[in-house]
This record gives structure tokens, C-alpha cells and sequence, in this order.
């Protein structure tokens, strides 16, 4: 159990006896000081919770004795004895912080120990007080919140010291006006705060809420966001505002690099697309409205980035796109929006542009500074760019239609070559359609099994006999009549579509021959045509060798053609997987010869058994003498490499007799069969020229 002490100050010997009698009765410990040197000298070394001291003693006399106890322990508090005479006096003490007095000659043990106990109440409830008013000091300080009272009469607003420190104000002043405070919000922020506090004082709100911007003294402005509640007089009408009011700046800022982040594309800075498409839709309700004022929509693609990006890896793809970036800012002016929608994908809008001829401007600047080379990790690159255009027209009512029109129209340049742009026109929006149409229609088709397979023979021309078959897929269409793959390959290979359908092509071309072979016991060649998208695929060469397995044709039965720009690209990949191929006895041959960047040398690389000189070529060896003096080379650098020779499209006797003359192993054409299906009904016809 903890004791309480007293100090005694006391020179009176009698009294002290008389008064420690007391005090310990009632359970106090007292220690005891005849003069005040003595008292002050406790006081620095002990603990008390009380003091009780005679106002008069050897060395001090009246207030000064109360004073100098107190300087020593202002926290102890103290009761003063006073002669009769001295009330006065003791009075005095109190009001100076004395706890209470007692008078002597008066004291009676009931008093002074009540005295005592009132002291250490009194003491303990001011210390609950101090500390609940320093935590409540503490809570406003640690969140941050400055304080306001708003006396809407005397139009004064008392603010705390915090609240003046947000915005850089002296702390000590404990009031602004409200004209003042008013001054320094943000001009865009004022009608509506005042409108806020309007409706809160009119009671239409339950309380005053509001995110505005104040004017620090250092000139910026600093979010804060303000609470408060108006208190009414008793007729219901406010005349106090009350709240608090915090700097919310930090959180404002996050808040606006979260929407920045959200509209913009990290890579080069640029608005992304969501950013566009606003922006678009404001440019079509600006057109829409009564000025119609006309845009113009550039939607490119840069023609070479996935070579570069596939070739020198994403960093360089990354630099190439920054640079493409910063170029494209250098052709815009300050109005016009660039975006990048992703990939190589980029998008301007051109704001007020009266005549076609200045979008064609932009777009001609733009094909200009791609001329230049750029650099990128050390490497100087070239790309072009495709652009697709589109006008403002009435028609349109927001972002989607035109960017599907502008998407067209990049379409078309990219088809004409790249480098160049075109602009959309109505007409191009309907043979897209007809794509997007034919595109669906072929997709059903597959799925339905609605294309079939046609054969031509491949003759030996040597002995004018069968040497094996290509197979060539056709679509009969209910609604089209029989389409040819020249109609629907290339959607086939957009699309993707020609992955399943080049399978499905192989599997029915396989289980023909085996039939046709075991019928006529006969061991001939199926020719199958690839397409390089089928490349692509990362278990293709497995599905071929599956396909044919489960047909039961033996490998060395079959052909697979293949086009030179597939060795174009990922040499070494497809190097590799016609190798496979091969080592399964698979034959490759080499389609449209003759056509493209040929180069019999460079077939080196690859292991290829034949080559299929392109029927233009054959259709001209009689008509003039470039085509036969290229045939001619064809087949005797073939020749010296070991390869056969396959010549398509004979459609008369003389072609044929010339070729057989420049020892041309093998022909196709109309001359010897039309593709026919199945491969059935093919030898009927050859009996005749054999
Ligand atoms: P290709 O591989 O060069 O096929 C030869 C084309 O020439 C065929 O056209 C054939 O019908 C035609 N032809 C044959 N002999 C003569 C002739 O004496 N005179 C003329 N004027 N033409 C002749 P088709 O069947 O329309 O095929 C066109 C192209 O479509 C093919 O050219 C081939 O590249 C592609 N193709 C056809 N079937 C498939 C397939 O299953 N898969 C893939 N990936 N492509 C295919
Ligand atoms: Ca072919
Ligand atoms: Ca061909």
C-alpha cells in the first residue's frame, strides 16, 4: 500500500507535535521541516503528495513562504496555515493556487484530515483533466486536423493552431475573417463551397462535406477537405459553424496519378486508348453540334515491327516505340490528340480540319519522318507506317464506328504494300462487310464439312503417266456457287481459319490416295499445298505426321508444297521442321517458282526435293524469249543441284513438247486434267493421250 506524505512546515515545535499527531492518526506519513531552506532542500530530494505549511516561519515570512514552495513543486498542492489575524493572507494564497488553508488555534483533527483529502481529490481530478485535455490536443494534432468555429454572426472564424499551420499562417493567431479565409480559396472552388455551406446552414444537408483548394502561403494551393455542422438557437435558426478541416493534397495527388495512369500508355506517355475514344466522342459532339466542326482520324500500324521485335527482342521493339512516339509529336499541332492503342497501334485526331488535303498533309509528313533511319540499341532500323483515314461525317455517332471505318482503311494501305495511306470511302465499308461476311460463311463451312477436295494429276512427261496428284481444296457455297481458294485462302490465313482447314485439307487429300492407290495398285504421289501460317504452329510437323499415320498412307506418298516466302522468315525454324518432315519420307516441293525473289542458291539451305516453275512462266516460254531463257536457267541450275523439275499450267501440246525438249521431268494442266473430284474419274480422261 502506497502512503501518502506530507510535508510539515512548521517552526512552532508544539504545533508540528500537534500536527503530526494528526495527520498520522489518519494514516498519512509526515515528514517535517522547521524552516523553509529545510522545506525547499525536501522537496528536491523527496516525493510528496501534499503540503502543509506555516505561512510564518524562521526564515520567511508570509506569501513568500507560499511562493517559494510553490516555484519548488508546482504540482504539489498546498494547504497554508494562517495565525487569526493573517485570513487575509491565507485568502490571498488560495488565489494564487493554494489548495485550501486552515486556520490555527481552529484546527481540529477532522478538519485538517478532510483538508488533506480534499487537497489530493482536487489534485487527482486536475491531473484526469490535464491528461484528457492533452490527449484531445494530441488526437487533433496526430490527424492532422485543423479546427474551425465559424460565428456566423460576428462573422468571425476561430480557427485552431493546426488549422492555421496547413496553410502556412502564424500559429498564434487564433482567428481569421471570413472575407480573408474566402480570399484564398481557389476562384474554381468558391461558388461551389459556398453553395455547400448554403445548403447546410438552409438545412437541405445533414452536414457540411467539401474537397476544395486553399491558398497556402507559399503560393500553392493545397487540397483540403472540410467538414462541418451548423448549431442552431432555439427559433431554429444557425449561428454557429462548427467542423474540422484536413489536407487531403497527398491523397489528391495519388488520386490523379491513378487517373492519369488509367488514361494513358506507360511506354511512351501517350493517351491510350480509353483517352482517344473520349476525346473522339467530344469531336463527334462538337461535329454533331452547330458549329459542325469536321475532324479527321489517322489510325496507323508501323509496317516492320514485328520483324524488328522478333529479330533484335522486346528492348529494342520498346526503344523502336518510344522513337515512333516522339516522331509522330513532332508532325501534330498543339490541338491534335495522339494516342497509342497498343502493340504497334497508333491514333491521331486531327481537330478542326476543314479540307481533306491537310489530313493528307499530316499523313504525308508522317510517311516523311519515317524516311530517316532510327536508332535503337545501336542498330539503325527502317520502318514504314500504314495509316488509315476517315473523315467526320454526319453518320457517325461515336468512337466505335470510326475507328472500325479508320481500321478499313488501314487495312487497305497495309494491303497495298504499306509506306502509303488511304482514306475511307463508303465503297471500302462494303467489300468489308463482304469479307467479314465471307469470313463467317467459311467458318460455318468448316465446321459443317462443306469444302471438298479436287485432284489434278501430275504426269511424268518423260512416259506420260500418272505421277501422282495435287490436291486442291474448293468451297461449294449455297449462297456463292463453288468459290475458289484464290477467294478465300487469304481470309483463311488472316483469320487463322486455314490452320484447321490445311488439316482437314491433308487428312481427306491422305485417305483419297490410299484408296485410289490400293485400287490400282499403284504407288503414287499426293501433293498437299501449305500455307506458311500453318508454320506457325508449335506442334505442326506432330499433327502432319499423325494426320498421315491415321490415313494409312506411307509417307513417301506424300508432297508437301510450300511457297518461297516461308523460307523467309525464321530460317533456321523452318529449316528445321521440313528437315523432320523429310526424315519421315516426306517430300518437299517448292510452289510458284519463279515468281517471287527466286534464287536457286539460296534453296540451298533447305532441303527440298522439287520445284514447280509458276504457270506464268510456262504460258510465256512461247511467246517471248525472256520466259524461256528463265525456264531454261531454272531447270539447269535445278538440274545441277539435284533437283526435279515440275512445270504447271500446260494447256497445249506445243508447251508440252517444248518442255519435254528442255528435259523437263514432270507437268500439270488443263492440257492433261482439270482438278476433277474426286481423283476417281481422272484416268478416263488420260487414256486419250496416252
Ligand atoms: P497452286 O498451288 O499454284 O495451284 C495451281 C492452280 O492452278 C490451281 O488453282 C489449279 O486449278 C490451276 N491450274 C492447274 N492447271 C491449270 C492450267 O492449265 N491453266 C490454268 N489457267 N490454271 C491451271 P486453284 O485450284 O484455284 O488454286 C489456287 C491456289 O490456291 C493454289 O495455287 C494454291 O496456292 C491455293 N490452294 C489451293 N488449295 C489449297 C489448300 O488446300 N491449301 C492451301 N494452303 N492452299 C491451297
Ligand atoms: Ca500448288
Ligand atoms: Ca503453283
Amino acid at each position: 500500500m502506497t502512503h501518502t506524505n506530507v510535508l510539515l512546515l512548521e517552526d512552532n515545535r508544539p504545533d508540528a507535535v500537534y500536527l503530526t499527531g494528526i495527520l498520522r492518526t489518519s494514516g498519512f506519513k509526515v515528514d517535517h521541516a522547521v524552516c523553509l531552506a529545510e522545506a525547499l532542500g525536501k522537496l528536491e530530494t523527496g516525493a510528496y503528495d501534499v503540503g502543509v505549511i506555516d505561512l510564518c516561519v524562521g526564515d520567511s515570512e508570509g506569501l513568500l513562504t507560499f511562493m517559494r514552495v510553490r516555484q519548488a513543486a508546482p504540482l504539489l498542492p498546498i494547504i497554508v496555515q494562517s495565525g487569526m489575524s493573517e485570513e487575509t493572507l491565507a485568502i490571498q494564497a488560495l488565489s494564487n493556487g493554494a489548495q485550501d488553508y486552515i486556520v490555527k488555534d481552529r484546527i481540529t483533527p477532522v478538519g485538517l484530515t478532510r483538508a488533506v483529502n480534499y487537497a489530493l481529490e482536487r489534485r487527482k481530478i486536475q491531473q484526469e483533466l490535464t491528461a484528457s485535455e492533452e490527449r484531445y490536443a494530441v488526437a487533433t494534432r496526430g490527424a492532422n486536423d485543423g479546427l474551425w468555429d465559424w460565428d456566423l454572426r460576428a462573422e468571425v472564424l476561430y480557427v485552431s493552431a493546426r488549422w492555421m499551420a496547413m496553410i502556412g499562417l502564424p500559429e498564434q493567431d487564433d482567428r481569421i475573417s471570413p472575407t480573408d479565409w474566402h480570399a484564398r480559396i481557389h476562384h474554381d472552388d468558391r461558388s461551389a463551397l459556398a453553395a455547400a455551406v448554403k445548403s447546410h446552414v438552409d438545412g437541405d444537408t445533414e452536414h457540411l462535406e467539401f474537397e476544395y483548394r486553399i491558398r497556402h502561403e507559399d503560393g500553392t494551393y493545397r487540397w483540403m477537405l472540410c467538414r462541418g455542422l451548423a448549431v442552431c438557437d432555439v427559433h431554429g435558426r444557425p449561428y454557429r459553424m462548427a467542423g474540422s478541416q484536413s489536407d487531403i493534397t497527398q491523397r489528391k495527388r495519388t488520386e490523379e496519378q491513378l487517373i492519369y495512369e488509367a488514361l494513358h500508355d506507360p511506354l511512351t506517355g501517350l493517351p491510350n486508348r480509353t483517352m482517344f475514344e473520349d476525346k473522339l466522342q467530344a469531336a463527334v459532339d462538337r461535329m454533331r453540334g452547330r458549329r459542325r466542326e469536321r475532324f479527321a482520324v489517322l489510325f496507323m500500324d508501323l509496317d516492320r515491327f514485328k520483324v524488328i521485335n522478333d529479330s533484335l527482342g522486346h528492348v529494342a521493339g520498346d526503344q523502336l516505340l518510344t522513337e515512333v512516339a516522339n516522331r509522330l509529336r513532332g508532325c501534330l499541332r498543339p490541338g491534335d490528340t495522339i494516342a497509342r492503342f497498343g502493340g504497334d497501334e497508333f491514333a491521331i485526331l486531327l481537330e478542326d480540319v476543314s479540307l481533306a488535303v491537310d489530313t493528307h498533309r499530316t499523313a504525308e509528313r508522317i510517311h516523311e519522318v519515317f524516311a530517316r533511319p532510327i536508332e535503337i540499341i545501336g542498330k539503325e532500323v527502317f520502318t514504314s507506317v500504314s495509316i488509315g483515314i476517315v473523315h467526320s461525317l454526319l453518320a457517325y455517332t461515336g468512337p466505335g464506328d470510326l475507328l472500325r471505318d479508320a481500321d478499313i482503311a488501314l487495312y487497305r494501305a497495309k494491303h497495298a504494300g504499306g509506306g502509303c495511306h488511304v482514306t475511307f470511302d463508303p465503297a471500302l465499308h462494303a467489300s468489308a462487310m463482304e469479307r467479314l461476311q465471307l469470313e463467317n460463311a467459311l467458318r460455318h463451312a468448316l465446321r459443317q464439312e462443306q469444302l471438298v477436295v479436287f485432284f489434278q494429276p501430275i504426269m511424268d512427261l518423260r512416259t506420260l503417266a500418272i505421277n501422282g496428284f495435287e490436291a486442291l481444296v474448293r468451297w461449294p457455297c449455297p449462297e456463292r456457287g463453288l468459290v475458289s481458294p484464290g477467294a478465300f485462302i487469304p481470309i483463311a490465313e488472316e483469320t487463322g481459319l486455314i490452320v484447321p482447314l490445311g488439316y482437314w485439307v491433308l487428312k481427306s487429300a491422305c485417305e483419297e490416295m490410299r484408296r485410289w492407290n490400293e485400287r490400282h495398285g499403284q504407288e503414287v504421289t499426293i501433293s498437299v499445298n501449305l500455307s506458311p501460317r500453318q508454320f506457325r504452329e508449335p506442334d505442326f510437323v506432330d499433327c502432319i505426321l499423325e494426320i498421315v499415320a491415321d490415313s494409312g498412307l506411307p509417307p513417301r506418298c506424300l508432297t508437301l508444297e510450300i511457297t518461297e516466302n516461308l523460307l523467309m522468315t525464321r530460317q533456321d525454324q523452318v529449316a528445321g521442321m521440313l528437315q523432320r518432315l523429310r526424315d519421315h519420307g516426306i517430300a518437299i516441293d517448292i510452289d510458284d517458282f519463279g515468281t517471287g525473289y527466286s534464287s536457286l542458291s539460296y534453296l540451298r539451305r533447305f532441303p527440298i526435293d522439287r520445284v514447280k516453275i509458276d504457270r506464268s512462266l510456262v504460258d510465256g516460254i512461247m511467246k517471248g524469249s525472256t520466259d524461256l531463257k528463265i525456264v531454261r536457267a531454272i531447270l539447269a541450275l535445278a538440274q545441277n543441284m539435284g533437283l526435279e523439275v515440275v512445270a504447271e499450267g500446260i494447256e497445249e501440246a506445243a508447251q508440252l513438247d517444248r518442255l519435254k525438249g528442255l528435259r523437263c521431268e514432270f507437268g500439270q494442266g488443263y492440257y492433261f486434267a482439270r482438278p476433277s473430284l474426286p481423283a476417281e474419274h481422272v484416268p478416263t480422261l488420260l487414256e486419250k493421250i496416252a
